[in-house]
């Protein structure tokens, strides 16, 4: 990659040429993996998370808590205008979906008031396969 890509102009040819199937039907068709297979359900690792189709900085390990809902939990992203909020009224129910705000692509979604004991009693409910760890670099 030497020339900076225009994330955000990506046709969905390109974005498939960029990501597996499995990726691109999470990131870009605002899909869900099965809950508990993510590869980072579970990780403890310290590091950064970044989004796997463009690279952004998105969360950190220091803000990744156990919610044990079967998907990477964040309490916070790591910066505000790192990620996209909107208002996702599939499948029935009215949710914030959570979105890269560098190249638009879909993480997950962000759920509050739930009763955990973390300093915004939010939980970003994030797709592993939307993320990607870059172990150590946490400062
Ligand atoms: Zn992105």
């Amino acid at each position: 990659m030497n020339e900076p890509i225009d994330f955000k102009n990506l046709s969905e040819d390109q974005w498939r040429a960029r990501l597996t199937p499995q990726e691109f039907h999470v990131l870009r068709e605002a899909g869900t993996e099965p809950p508990g297979v993510g590869e980072y359900t579970d990780t403890t690792t310290e590091g950064v998370y970044r989004c796997r189709a463009c690279g952004q900085e998105l969360f950190r390990s220091s803000e990744k808590f156990a919610s044990h809902c079967g998907w990477p939990s964040f309490f916070t992203p790591l910066a505000g205008d790192n990620v996209i909020e909107r208002e996702d009224t599939s499948h029935g129910m009215v949710r914030t979906e959570v979105l890269c705000a560098n190249c638009g692509s879909h993480l997950g979604h962000v759920f509050a008031g739930e009763g955990y004991d973390t300093p915004t009693d939010l939980r970003y409910c994030i797709n592993s396969i939307s993320l990607t760890l870059d172990e150590g670099e946490e400062a």
